[in-house]
């Protein structure tokens, strides 16, 4: 055998030893140890196993959320070639739904799916990273929190929290709400009862709506006999599971008050840093993959279900009239306004939020709205 034989003998060798490696489940795992530069690691075989839970907000076997959030840890489990097993919980199962914000930040879950602005009451400018009254679509807040500050920013907010956030999920353009009234001018909105959680919630009630939140389990029952006068859900995909076309007279559209929810995956700062780098790093691929994946199964669904609710019910379909949107949106304005004036880091990236909402509107007007009444 000549030498270069004999090299690339040797050299196929060491390669089928590492990809082996890989294969039988050992994988490589940072020490992390950075130097001062903030430049270099050391790289050491291991095959150490992490086992998660996952709390969501979510109710058990959730369509979209919940589910998604299940593909997600199987998708882990397999790519990480069991490395990283994470059991997922629905909301209540360990935790109630709503604490899932703490259960994450002490610890008790390694990891956490949910929405933002469900923390509005621990960091007011929370809302900012799901989604705001009038803000933005999901293709916007993706690009923010991609190639804008957005994402950087959430960081900034749950770092102070022992958190570390990934955008996972959108539901696009919500619905504006099921009215068993009909909705001609802002007055029409004086004097209803309607479950309209978060900063929707503050908006309208500054026109005289009482802004209510409640179990979802208990929407269907409280509307059919007038304990609300309506509310508003996610979508029509959601909206038909839970029944509401049968005891609403009224489907009104846009969902001014969620243009685009961006929904969040958090993982504990302190279990994140102990996972090897390319673990790190199958979490947030994971996490983007799945920001696409739900945004894209709510697009796809969505309109199926519109039909369905139309043909097998007596509910109208609905546009908000122009009045009543522009007035909701002064009204929004005042709300963000309070928020902002309280909270001093809620400035900084609202200023932020509205500089690039303005930008890619803007480009937008030559993008996208241009080319929508033509496709
Ligand atoms: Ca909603």
């Amino acid at each position: 055998m000549n030498n270069k034989k004999k090299e690339r003998r040797g050299f196929i060798k060491k390669t089928v030893f590492t990809a082996g490696a890989a294969i039988s489940g050992i994988g490589l795992e940072s020490c992390a140890r950075t130097d001062k530069e903030g430049i270099g690691s050391v790289n050491i075989i291991s095959n150490k196993k992490y086992k998660w839970r996952c709390v969501t907000t979510w109710p058990p076997n959730f369509p979209v959320l919940g589910e998604a959030v299940v593909e997600m840890a199987e998708e882990l489990a397999i790519i990480s070639n069991g490395r990283l097993e994470i059991k997922v919980y629905g909301g209540g199962e360990l935790v109630p739904s709503l604490e899932v914000f703490d259960a994450v930040t002490q610890g008790a879950a390694q990891m956490g799916h949910g929405a933002a602005y469900y923390w509005a009451g621990k960091m007011p400018s929370s809302v900012f990273f799901c989604t705001i009254p009038f803000g933005m679509n999901a293709q916007q807040i993706n690009s923010w929190m991609l190639h804008g500050n957005g994402w950087k920013l959430w960081k900034e907010l749950y770092e102070q929290v022992n958190l570390i956030p990934f955008p996972c999920g959108n539901t696009g353009v919500q619905m504006g709400g099921w009215f068993n009234k009909e909705i001609n001018t802002i007055q029409d909105l004086q004097g209803l009862k309607m479950r309209i959680p978060g900063l929707g919630g503050q908006v309208i009630s500054k026109a005289g709506t009482a802004a209510v939140t409640m179990a979802g389990g208990e929407l269907y029952t409280n509307l059919e006999r007038g304990v609300i006068d309506a509310t508003e859900w996610i979508g029509p995909y959601h909206d038909y599971l839970m029944g509401f076309h049968q005891v609403a007279d009224f489907y009104y559209y846009p969902g001014w008050h969620e243009p685009g929810s961006c929904l969040e995956l958090m993982v504990n700062k302190k279990a994140f840093e102990s996972l090897p780098r390319d673990l790190q790093m199958l979490v947030e691929n994971t996490a983007l993959k799945y920001n696409l994946w739900v945004l894209s199964e709510f697009e796809a669904k969505n309109n199926f279900y519109l039909q369905k609710i139309l043909s097998e019910s007596n509910a109208q379909l609905k546009k908000f009239p122009d009045e009543v949107l522009a007035k909701l949106k002064d009204y929004s304005k005042e709300t963000i306004q309070e928020i902002i004036d309280a909270d001093p880091f809620g400035k900084k990236v609202y200023a932020d939020f509205s500089k690039f909402k303005e930008e890619i509107n803007n480009w937008n007007k030559s993008s996208e709205q241009a080319i929508l009444p033509y496709i």
